[in-house]
């Protein structure tokens, strides 16, 4: 080993789900099959590449302020990044600095982990139970923050409202961050805890429901005190998070608030069709809230048939990891995508060689 080894920081990376550049249909990372709000399109269209020679606005106002609107917050209260892994990652810097270890669930965003590892954070997972639920009881001890989803991922379970607020209200020493990237699927948000706890940040995301995976836009809510650390941890990172680009897209897709609810509609209704499909075909089958379905079948080994399905050009996610190494994650398509899925799938049922 090289003397200069011992100082470079060395991270085992987050690994994300494949983005195969052939047309397959895509059930592996969680995006929105629909397309964004015809505003953002028409944004687009009109957008002056003059402007691009400027550098973008740092406190990204035209976004920020959309944002407060729709959520009724004041302008103060918003943070915004470069998708929610951004934000989550500035929230890991910013708030997570105590020696004792900070706390998440077993089976959840492996991004954490990575975080925690990156910044040198303590940490210690809290196993859900045996039906994958969290146990709001085990954030109940002394720890250096916590951080869960809601709905968790890749289980896709809620975990209502008054159980999150029960960890928060456990936690009043730490920071509490509630990872809502699936929240506008599933049920009501801890948005609603905000003005009650000064330690809750919540996060979101443009890449699910608002179908913006590919713009990268992520914020968080919480009270001016709490935004206002995060704001100084990105000035002192990087001033220009936000692109032009992402500004002015972000703000018209916020603005077109019945798109947004018709298209979480659309989801829902697929995603409830497909989990009694899969219940037919013998899978036990979470009861999701989020776009997405994590399954398992007695009788057929999960990273088998997860091959099978890329030979026949359909990609869900699979993790050879404890606990889940039978379960196959599988996002919510267009109703015709999963109709397609699940021909595939019986095929697959039908051959009855496996082993
Ligand atoms: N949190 C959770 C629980 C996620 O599953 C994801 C998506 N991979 C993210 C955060 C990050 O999403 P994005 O950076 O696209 O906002």
């Amino acid at each position: 080993m090289k003397a200069f080894e011992k100082n470079i920081r060395k991270v085992e990376p987050y690994v994300p789900g494949e983005q195969p550049q052939n047309k397959v249909i895509k059930l592996n990372t969680n995006e929105n099959p629909y397309p964004p709000a015809p505003g953002v399109t028409a944004a687009l269209e009109k957008l002056n590449t003059d402007r691009l020679r400027l550098y973008p606005d740092p406190a990204a106002e035209v976004l920020v302020k959309e944002l407060a609107d729709f959520y009724g917050v004041g302008k103060d209260q918003v943070f915004v990044g470069v998708g929610s892994d951004d934000v989550l990652s500035m929230c890991f810097l910013t708030f997570f600095n105590s020696e004792k270890p900070i706390i998440f669930p077993d089976i959840t965003y492996s991004f954490y982990k990575v975080w925690a590892d990156l910044y040198r954070i303590p940490y210690e997972c809290k196993p859900v139970d045996e039906k994958f639920c969290i146990r709001k009881e085990d954030y109940y001890g002394e720890n250096g923050g916590v951080i869960f989803p809601n709905p968790n991922a890749p289980t896709g379970l809620y975990l209502e409202l008054e159980d999150v607020e029960d960890i928060i209200a456990h936690n009043p020493d730490v920071i509490v961050i509630v990872d809502e990237a699936y929240i506008d699927f599933a049920g009501r948000s801890a948005l609603e805890l905000i003005e009650r706890y000064e330690n809750l940040i919540v996060v979101q995301t443009f890449s699910k429901a608002r179908s913006m995976a590919g713009m990268r836009i992520g914020y968080a809510i919480s009270n001016p005190a709490l935004i206002r650390y995060l704001n100084d941890a990105k000035y002192s990172f990087n001033s220009y998070t936000m692109n032009l680009t992402s500004l002015i897209c972000g703000a018209e897709a916020v603005k077109d608030r019945a798109y947004f609810e018709e298209g979480i509609q659309k989801i829902i209704c697929t995603r409830e069709w497909s989990k009694e499909e899969l219940k037919k075909l013998g899978f036990s089958c979470l009861d999701s809230r989020a776009n997405f379905i994590f399954a398992a079948h007695p009788s057929y080994d999960a990273k088998e048939l997860f091959e099978y399905l890329k030979t026949q050009n359909i990609y869900v996610r699979y993790w050879e990891s404890e606990r889940i190494r039978q379960y196959l994650r599988i996002t919510v398509g267009t109703e015709s995508e999963m109709r397609e899925f699940f021909e595939v799938l019986k095929k697959y049922m039908a051959k009855g060689d496996h082993s």
